[in-house]
C-alpha cells in the first residue's frame, strides 16, 4: 500500500482524522514551521501516534534532485516526485529597503518562491520549454506545498519570515484548479506557513471559464494573466489555447474576477523581439486594458537552444515601457532574474532530460 501524503491534508482534513483535534495543529506545526521531515521527530506527541502516522503517511513526497545558485542570489531546485518526474521551483530574492522615521534605511530581503503545478503542460505555447516535453500529469496539493516547505527548510527561512508565492513555475495553474486551490488554503492556513492568499498569485494562460470559476472559489488569490499578444491572430500561433479562449473572453473575465482592494491584476507580456515588441502593440495593450484595475510585467523573452524567438534589445523594452507608463498604466520590466541558471520555466529541468538521454 502506498502511503498517503499528509501535506496533501488540509487542517481542517487533518483534524477529521486525528483525534483530539488539538494534536492535529501540533503536527501542522511540526511540518509546517519546524519543517521535520520524520514523524519520530515529532516529540510532543505520544510514541503510539507517532508510529501509527508513519504507517499511514509519508511526510517527503519530494526528493531535491538539484539546486543551482544564480549570482544574483536566485537559487532553481529540481525535485524528484516518488514516480520519478521531475519538477522546478524558484527561490527569487529581492532587497527591498524600508525607509523608517528617524531617517535609517534598512535593506531587507524579499522572498519569493515560484512554484509548478504540474509536469509539463497541455497548452503548448510556441515559446515555452515545459511545453516542448508534453503533459505528464497534475500535481497534488500536498506536492505543490511541499516545493515550499523544503525551500524554507533549505534556506533556514524562519516559519514567520514573509514570503511571496507565484504559480509560475510548470505547468497550467487553472489546469489543476482543484489540487491548486486547496493547497492555496494550505499555504494560507495560520498554524501552517501562513501565507496569506493576497501573497499569492495565481499565473494562467488565460482560461476564460476558468478563471471565472477561480474568482467564484473567493480564494482572495492574486490574478496574473500571461497575454503576450494584443490580436487573436498572432496569439494564436504563440498561444493555441487562443483558439479556444480568445483575448475577449479573457479581458471579460477578468472584468469579472474579485480583486482585493490594494492589488491589481497582472498582465504578463513577453517580449519577443520582432514578433510583439513593435509600439502599435504597446497602443494596442493600453485601449485593451481600458476600465480594468491593471498593471502590465513585461518580460524579456529567455531564449534557448533550439528556438526560432530572439530576446528584445534594453532599448525596445524601455520604449514599450514608457508608452504605457507615461499614458498612466503601471508598467514593470521583469528583470530577468536568475538567467544565467536559466530560470525561466522547464528549462533546467530540460537541460537534465537532455544529459540523460544524452
Ligand atoms: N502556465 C502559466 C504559468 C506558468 S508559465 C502561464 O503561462 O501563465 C509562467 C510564465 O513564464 C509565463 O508568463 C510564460 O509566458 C513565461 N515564459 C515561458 N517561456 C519563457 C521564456 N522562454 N522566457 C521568458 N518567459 C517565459
Ligand atoms: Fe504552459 Fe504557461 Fe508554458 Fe504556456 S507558458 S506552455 S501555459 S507553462
Amino acid at each position: 500500500m502506498t502511503k498517503q501524503i499528509i501535506q496533501d491534508l488540509t487542517k481542517e482534513a487533518l483534524v477529521e482524522e486525528i483525534k483530539p483535534a488539538f494534536r492535529a495543529k501540533q503536527i501542522y506545526q511540526w511540518i509546517y514551521h519546524k519543517y521535520v521531515t520524520s514523524f519520530e521527530e515529532m516529540k510532543n506527541l505520544p510514541k503510539e501516534m507517532r508510529l501509527a502516522l508513519e504507517t499511514k503517511y509519508t511526510l517527503s513526497p519530494l526528493k531535491t534532485v538539484m539546486v543551482q545558485n544564480s549570482k544574483d542570489g536566485s537559487r532553481k531546485y529540481l525535485f524528484e516526485l516518488h514516480d520519478g518526474h521531475t519538477v522546478e521551483a524558484v527561490l527569487l530574492k529581492m532587497r527591498d529597503k524600508e525607509y523608517h522615521e528617524d531617517g535609517s534605511v534598512k535593506h531587507q530581503e524579499r522572498y519569493t518562491v515560484c512554484i509548478s503545478s504540474q509536469v509539463g503542460c497541455k497548452v503548448g505555447c510556441a515559446f515555452c520549454l515545459t511545453a516542448k516535453g508534453g503533459f505528464m500529469r497534475n500535481l497534488t496539493a500536498g506536492e505543490i506545498v511541499e516545493q515550499v516547505r523544503l525551500i524554507k527548510k533549505d534556506n533556514s527561512i524562519d516559519a514567520n519570515r514573509r514570503v511571496n508565492l507565484v504559480f509560475m513555475g510548470m505547468g497550467e495553474p487553472l489546469d489543476n484548479l482543484a489540487e491548486v486551490a486547496k493547497s492555496v488554503k494550505i499555504f494560507a492556513d495560520p498554524e501552517g506557513m501562513a501565507i496569506a492568499p493576497h501573497r499569492q498569485t495565481i499565473s494562467t494562460s488565460g482560461l476564460s471559464s476558468k478563471i471565472e470559476k477561480l474568482g467564484k472559489m473567493e480564494l482572495g488569490v492574486n490574478l496574473a494573466i500571461s497575454l503576450h499578444a494584443v490580436d487573436d491572430e498572432l496569439r494564436q500561433k504563440l498561444m493555441p489555447i487562443n483558439k479556444a479562449y480568445n483575448i475577449e473572453s479573457i479581458i471579460t473575465a477578468v472584468k469579472n474576477f474579485p480583486v482585493n482592494d490594494r492589488k491589481r491584476v497582472m498582465f504578463e507580456y513577453l517580449v519577443i523581439k520582432d514578433v510583439n515588441d513593435d509600439i502599435s502593440a504597446a497602443k494596442k495593450l493600453l485601449s485593451l486594458l481600458d476600465g480594468i484595475k491593471a498593471k502590465v510585467n513585461l518580460i524579456y523573452f529567455n531564449p534557448y537552444g533550439g528556438t526560432e524567438f530572439k530576446r528584445p534589445s534594453d532599448e525596445d523594452m524601455k520604449k514599450f515601457q514608457e508608452y504605457l507608463t507615461k499614458r498612466g498604466l503601471h508598467c514593470t520590466i521583469r528583470e530577468s532574474k536568475g538567467l544565467d541558471i536559466s530560470a525561466a520555466c522547464g528549462q533546467l529541468r530540460e537541460q537534465e532530460l537532455e544529459k540523460s538521454h544524452g
